[in-house]
């Protein structure tokens, strides 16, 4: 194990996820070209390091004023906002905007009826120079509440993720969603987006990535997927995984979002390979000699 992989495994570890995300040397092979890094193993260590982010308690969340624990969703509904269309920004004044206005303008949009079952905006988070863009569908129950996209368990190992790629939540890299409110069934459960929300919010983050530029857009889940490659709704993951895709002129990689990994930790591998092409396809950017 070189230094650098000493290093990254005691910070996973501090993370709490283990040495799961480890980026091994590339083992040169005569005659194939660029090496590839290999795909980490997936093992007892590995199912176990995952059980326990699992488990970890949900944080303690802030609830309406003057509303209990066990009333607190019926508080929230008894004063949903109501949609006003007039709220939500033409594509073209969404396109003049620089960060603070387009942050204003979200915190203030009623556009769609999702803003009937946010607790408040989710914006997005991160380093606003970054070069690498991460986008999920849509805030959850506990992002809803805290604020910020990528909390809880999913957002544990999607630290890991990044940790493995050598990025940092809020030093490197920007975190956002295709709708910034969450999406949630008649029984309160996350579910995610419509297309149409989608579409109505997503100019938000057409604005973000203009703003940001990014090298590359990594896109978790397949409804981050489909909006952001404006595909059709029939169009499955594993059809854009493991090829570059591109959103205008920048290079895309498609990969599972964090919370389908966790229910399905088998998919960890295919999930590694889709993080190599992406850090390959970075270093190749910014570096062509990497070719
Ligand atoms: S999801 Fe987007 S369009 Fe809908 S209310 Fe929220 S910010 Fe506005």
């Amino acid at each position: 194990m070189t230094p650098e992989h000493g290093r990254r495994a005691v910070f996973l570890q501090e993370l709490g996820v283990g040495a799961i995300w480890v980026r091994r040397a590339a083992e040169p092979v005569a005659d194939s070209g660029p090496a590839v890094e290999a795909a980490s193993v997936i093992d007892v260590a590995d199912l176990a390091a995952l059980a326990s982010v699992a488990a970890r308690p949900e944080p303690v969340l802030p609830l309406p004023v003057g509303a209990s624990a066990e009333g607190a969703h019926a508080a929230w509904d008894e004063a949903p906002l109501a949609t006003d269309p007039a709220t939500l920004p033409s594509e073209s004044e969404i396109a003049l905007m620089d960060w603070p206005q387009l942050q204003a303008a979200v915190t203030a949009c009623r556009g769609c009826d999702l803003c009937r079952t946010r607790n408040q905006t989710v914006f997005g988070s991160g380093d606003r120079r970054a070069k690498w863009l991460f986008v999920g569908e849509g805030p959850g129950r506990t992002e809803d509440q805290q604020g910020a996209p990528f909390v809880g368990p999913a957002g544990k190992l999607l630290d890991g993720m990044l940790a493995a790629i050598g990025l940092q939540r809020d030093a490197n890299v920007y975190l956002a969603n295709v709708v910034k409110c969450r999406s949630a069934d008649a029984n309160g459960a996350d579910r995610a987006p419509s297309p149409q929300q989608s579409a109505l919010c997503k100019h938000y983050l057409e604005r973000q990535i203009a703003l940001l530029q990014p090298t590359v857009i990594v896109a978790l889940g397949k409804t981050a997927a489909l909006a952001l490659l404006e595909c059709a709704p029939d169009t499955s993951l594993a059809s854009l995984r493991g090829q570059l895709q591109y959103v205008n002129q920048t290079p895309t990689v498609v990969t599972y979002h964090p919370a389908y990994l966790l229910r399905n930790p088998i998919a960890k591998r295919e999930a590694w390979d889709d993080l190599c092409m992406a850090l390959r396809t970075y270093d190749q950017s910014t570096d062509p000699a990497a070719e």
